[in-house]
């Protein structure tokens, strides 16, 4: 019998700031552990689903987001936090490589516009000196997107999570779908119907 779900994974990409495949192995333990399969053809009453019946999970390395994370029902974004330390130089290299222009140079160094900001690391990459560094790494995740008729895109959490709260958020995702979604119904649609998100 078909999974009643797919996770797409970007693949063999240098700029991973995730193990994709432990990643991955986590999100399979969520499904697992909620009985996923067998609920969803109960609930769908097919072991043959459509495919807009079957919830896509999009697993990005990084905040590029090729595995379009964006347009699946549940989405996981690499993230690593950029801060800046003693010891810069002022090359001006961080600047010049930030894709969203998230950087400026003050007198004392880089100011990185936390709005801005991605949370790709590529400044720490870049940065010679090592004046840049990550001051945390996690998770963004995203909840509720599709395409289709009425495409969405998913609805990002504000926090970065760890990798308790990617299965604690996927798993009670899943149990909203398995417990109010009409049949046929996409995460998506039902996000919108409870909190107009
Ligand atoms: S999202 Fe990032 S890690 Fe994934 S393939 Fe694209 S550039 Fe590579
Ligand atoms: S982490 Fe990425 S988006 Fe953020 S400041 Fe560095 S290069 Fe720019
Ligand atoms: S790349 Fe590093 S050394 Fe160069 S300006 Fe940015 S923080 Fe300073």
């Amino acid at each position: 019998m078909v999974d009643m779900y797919i996770i797409e994974c970007c693949r063999n990409c240098p700029n991973s700031l995730l193990d994709l495949e432990y990643v991955a192995a986590l999100v399979k333990e969520v499904f697992d552990a909620a009985d996923f399969n067998l609920r969803q053809r109960e609930r769908l009453q097919t072991d043959r689903p459509l495919h807009h019946q079957i919830f896509r999970v999009g697993i990005a390395g990084c905040p590029n987001s090729c595995s379009q994370p964006q347009i699946k029902d549940f989405g996981i974004q690499g993230q690593l936090i950029p801060q800046s330390a003693e010891g810069c130089v002022f090359c001006g290299k961080c600047v010049l490589a930030c894709p969203d222009g998230a950087i400026t140079m003050t007198d004392s160094g880089p100011d990185i516009n936390r709005n801005m900001c991605l949370n790709c690391g590529i400044c720490i990459r870049k940065c010679p000196s090592g004046a840049l560094r990550a001051a945390g790494t996690g998770f963004r995740l995203l909840a509720g997107g599709k395409l289709g008729r009425r495409p969405r895109l998913a609805t990002p959490e504000p926090d970065i999570a760890d990798e308790y709260q990617v299965k604690e958020y996927l798993s009670q995702k899943l149990e909203l779908l398995l417990q109010e979604g009409k049949p046929g119904e996409r995460l998506g649609q039902l996000l919108e119907k409870i909190n107009g998100a």
